[in-house]
């Protein structure tokens, strides 16, 4: 990165959480630190909250939300278009500041940029389209009819991979609806969360609105515990881990919050062999190697029928080797340093497990150590069973492992075989295999002879352990809103 981007991502960086409009330390004066996964460097040392503080941010919010609520759809949106200018104003900022905490090449990282904020436009226009029913008339002298109103304080919780999309996500909607909003992001990448809070202060969100702690992995149970305990929270959404999404949903439900859970994935990726195998390779590289296939929606089993298996492992491995990885400063960098050790360290166990059961490496199968202690080379594996980790776990990593099936019932059955089901995939040119492999894949998201699936006027999001909830489309405000029925008597 140059010198010149990197400044201009300091301008952006704010080490302190944001209550009721204002920069305020840790109750505790405790801070923790955020580094560059590509090079261990310090980049800022941030507040590390503690349960006061989480109490703190919810008072602010729960003082604002009569205000908040109350204010006209439409100058909501007018706030959230000025938010959403002011993203893409900060652009390249705001890349930089991703690939310095998070690790993903600048090109992704703007992409994420254009990405995020797209939810931000798309909800400032959402916001003036929350109608309601008049219910048709079943008694004389009687008015029914159901109005949305928005459900209150809602917490936020995100994960790493995406940490300026993930947090857009969840509080553009929330706004629109007419929510406040109390937000933690996760402890190794809060400082875009905090820029893009700054930037909607900037766009004109009145102070107790939007209010956001920062957390250590050790400080954020207590902190996000205060949050789960406070009945003035009425809903939690979280974008993470299922084992975190389940405890989050049994602890949230002593005070009967509403929950929208983004979890993780195991995705499938079928290629049939009635399939168009380059347009197979582009969707898989595409789907895969995101983020350094640091994603929910990543391919983790890739089913390639008997007859085009050796065919298309061929093209693919040949692609996967010419990926570059490098750090996010250098341009040529196709894939960055994964988050961080634990993470480095699940790839390389999910690797050797395969290996030690039957796996064979077609290429990479290695850290890079030669480029720091965070790289993994882009990694594809045939032989893979279903009997290895890499088949029951997400591995959130650059590897493809290569399973041979011979029917379609057999591959859509190895599909379905996992506890998940946020994204699945296939590739096949039969118009009746496309219809029938649609309706039969338990999943949220179908890509079909496609890889690159999100888009902010699409439902996104999971079924089974996956989770509940969609964000984006016309469906995203629904879980930010209740409905209430207004039953009107005397009118005749
Ligand atoms: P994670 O460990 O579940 O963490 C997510 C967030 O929850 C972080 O802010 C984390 O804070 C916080 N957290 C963790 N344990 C907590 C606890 N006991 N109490 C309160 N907060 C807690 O997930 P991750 O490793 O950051 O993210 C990767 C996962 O997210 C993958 O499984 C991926 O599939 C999933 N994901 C899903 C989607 C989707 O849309 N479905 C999108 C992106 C990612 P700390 O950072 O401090 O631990």
């Amino acid at each position: 990165m140059s010198m010149n981007l990197e400044l201009q991502a300091r301008t952006l960086i704010r080490d302190n959480n944001f209550i009721n409009g204002q920069w305020v330390a840790a109750a505790g004066g405790r801070r923790f630190a955020v580094t560059d996964p590509a090079t261990g460097k310090l980049v800022a040392d941030v507040a590390d909250s503690c349960p006061a503080d989480a109490r703190a941010a919810v008072d602010a919010a729960a003082a604002a939300l009569p205000g908040w609520r109350a204010t006209l759809p439409k100058d909501r949106a007018a706030v959230l278009r000025r938010w959403h200018a002011l993203i893409l104003e900060q652009q390249d900022a705001l890349a930089a500041l991703i690939s310095l905490e998070q690790g993903k090449p600048l090109a992704e990282g703007r992409g994420e940029i254009v990405y995020g904020a797209s939810y931000v436009a798309w909800f400032a226009d959402e916001a003036t389209r929350i109608y309601g029913d008049l219910i048709p008339q079943q008694q004389r002298g009687k008015r029914m009819s159901a109005i949305k109103e928005p459900i209150g304080v809602v917490a936020a919780i995100t994960p790493w991979n995406f940490p300026l999309a993930m947090i857009a996500r969840k509080i553009a909607p929330a706004l629109a609806a007419g929510c406040t909003v109390v937000a933690k992001p996760a402890e190794d990448t809060p400082l875009t969360a905090i820029a893009l809070v700054m930037l909607a202060h900037r766009a004109g969100v009145p102070d107790g609105v939007l209010n956001l702690i920062s957390a250590s992995r050790e400080s954020a149970v207590e902190a996000v515990g205060e949050w789960l305990a406070d009945s003035r929270v009425r809903k939690i959404t979280f974008t993470g881990s299922t084992p975190v999404g389940k405890y989050l949903a049994r602890e949230s439900a002593n005070s009967l919050k509403k929950a929208s859970l983004e979890l993780g994935g195991n995705a499938p990726f079928i290629v049939f062999e009635d399939a168009d195998l380059d347009a197979a390779v582009t969707g898989l590289l595409a789907a895969k190697f995101r983020n350094g296939g640091q994603t929910c929606v990543s391919p983790n089993r890739v089913y390639v029928q008997r007859s085009v298996y050796a065919r298309f492992s061929t093209l693919l491995s040949a692609k996967v080797a010419e990926l570059r990885v490098g750090p996010a400063s250098d341009p040529a960098s196709q894939i960055g340093p994964m988050i961080n050790v634990r993470a480095v360290e699940k790839i390389a166990r999910h690797v050797e497990d395969a290996l030690v059961n039957g796996a064979l490496v077609l290429t990479g199968g290695r850290r890079l150590a030669e480029l720091g202690p965070h790289y993994y080379a882009p990694t594809v594996l045939a032989n893979a069973t279903s009997r290895m980790l890499l088949c029951n776990e997400e591995t959130f990593g650059p590897v493809v492992p290569l399973f041979a099936f011979d029917t379609e019932q057999e591959a859509v059955q190895a599909a379905n075989d996992t506890p998940f089901g946020l994204a699945s995939y296939f590739y096949s040119q039969d118009v009746r295999r496309i219809d029938r492999v649609s309706r039969a894949l338990e999943a949220g998201i179908v890509g079909i002879n496609e890889g690159a699936l999100a888009s902010e006027a699409a439902p996104f999001g999971g079924v089974k352990e996956s989770g509940y909830g969609r964000e984006g489309s016309k469906y995203g405000l629904d879980d930010y809103l209740s409905i209430k029925y207004l039953c009107q008597g005397g009118l005749e």
